[in-house]
């Protein structure tokens, strides 16, 4: 029996599997096909018809990838997930499935640079405006928002700034004007649950924590089932009007018996089907494998994170250390409020010498790799003013919160007192 439980420890092993029905094996088998025979024509026009749920062919679903979206969407408290080529591609189509040309939606200003490219020019050229306001004051979500507002995106812990977004209170007035919250949780798995605090949807690039290992790209959205889509249709035409790509079917209509996943259903059925950025059945498994251990690792990724924000946080060539454990007054509140379980192992470090000091440090790393990815097991370091916000101008990189000395460490799963000792070693080298 596939666990009903909320401990995270015990779904990422169980929930949605339990042994494979034809040979009993225990690990989940990788489908590595792209076809499933139908059992009969009427078997295959029922599938069609969505009278019945089961596989068809593998850009669409698989049932490799159907484990690792059961696993996500109960460790997020969702209904059910859809597993995607990559991180962008979730964010793209957590989007686009509710808005067409001529909508806009609105985004907390903190957000991943690729998210920011996507969202301030792909989605324009699609005739999608992107709204982008500070997410301090959450009432500039109200402000932002029109009649043809469909949907508000943010991420739970953003780098660089590293300000836990205001989550319940961005949802909360969505909800008041029928625009659902979509939260990008990759920073946070299992320390935040963004659906118990009112956001309607959820997205990851598992490439980060959820795969743990730095080896396989993917993307994931989960739906919270905990939206009324009908109750606002006329914001919401996209699942409250006839589909004409699957013969007129209303999205809220043609799915209830299965439960409250339109949403998810019409994402699989219609903008997988078309654009067809699907997840490889190898990666599922990775990522399904890099899940079974995410509670453990990222217990570890915390601990050693704040043992290194505190000891930089003493450090006399550091300035600044940006971590949500040491913020004060509202932002620290407001950590405490969504985080549980730790502050993520991402921190922020501003050295003493500027520019030149950061670019330094990262060429005297030794265990350290410089790259520009965040959440493997290994640490992780970049000099943001000179790579992944380099294009920006002196101006942009303020807003975004990159100073000219900020270095990015993600925390690995080493021990301690070699993070620290690497550190040390580069900053005495400054
Ligand atoms: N969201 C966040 C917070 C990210 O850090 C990234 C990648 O760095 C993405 C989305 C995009 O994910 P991917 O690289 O899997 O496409």
């Amino acid at each position: 029996m596939p666990t009903k439980s909320r401990h995270p420890e015990t779904v990422v092993l169980h929930a949605g599997y339990r042994s494979d029905p034809t040979t009993n094996a225990v690990a989940v088998p990788i489908y590595q096909t792209t076809s499933f025979q139908f059992a009969s024509p009427d078997h295959a026009a029922n599938l069609f018809a969505l009278k019945e749920l089961g596989n068809i062919y593998t850009r669409i679903m698989n049932p490799t990838h159907a484990v690792l979206e059961e696993r996500i969407a109960q460790l997020e408290g969702g209904v059910a997930a859809l597993a995607l080529g990559s991180g962008q591609a979730a964010s793209l189509f957590a989007v686009q499935n509710i808005c067409q040309a001529g909508d806009n939606f609105v985004a907390s200003t903190d957000l991943y640079g690729g998210t920011w490219n996507l969202f301030a020019h792909t989605m324009r050229q699609m005739g999608i405006e992107c709204r982008f306001v500070d997410p301090s004051d959450p009432e500039n979500f109200r402000r932002a928002t029109d009649a043809r507002t469909r949907c508000y995106y943010a991420e739970t812990l953003p780098n660089p700034k590293l300000h836990v977004f205001p989550i319940a209170e961005v949802a909360r007035i969505g909800r008041e004007l029928g625009v659902p919250l979509i939260m990008d949780n990759t920073a946070a798995p299992i320390l935040c649950r963004p659906l118990d605090l009112g956001a309607a949807i959820v997205m990851h690039s598992t490439t980060k924590w959820i795969g743990g290992h730095g080896t396989s790209i993917g993307g994931v959205v989960v739906d919270g089932g905990n939206f009324d889509w009908e109750a606002h249709a006329a914001r919401h035409p996209l699942l409250n009007t006839p589909d004409p790509s699957y013969h007129g079917a209303i999205w809220t209509q043609a799915v209830k018996p299965l439960g409250p996943i339109a949403y998810i259903i019409k994402m699989r059925v219609t903008l997988l089907r078309d654009i067809g950025a699907a997840m490889s059945p190898f990666n599922a498994f990775m990522f399904i494998q890099g899940l079974e251990t995410l509670p453990l690792r990222l217990r570890q990724h915390c601990a050693n994170a704040a043992l290194v924000a505190q000891h930089l946080a003493h450090h006399p060539k550091v300035a600044r250390v940006i971590y949500p454990g040491l913020m004060d007054g509202a932002l620290r509140l407001r950590a405490d409020a969504a985080l549980k379980g730790g502050y993520g192992s991402l921190v922020g470090a501003e050295l003493v010498g500027g520019r030149e000091a950061g670019r330094k440090f990262i060429e005297k790393l030794e265990m350290f790799y410089h790259v520009a990815n965040i959440g493997d097991a290994r640490s992780l370091a970049i000099h943001p003013a000179t790579t992944t916000h380099s294009q920006l101008s002196a101006e942009e990189q303020a807003k975004t919160g990159v100073t000219d000395g900020y270095v990015r460490l993600s925390i690995g799963l080493e021990h301690p007192d070699d993070i620290i000792a690497d550190l040390d070693q580069a900053l005495a080298a400054i």
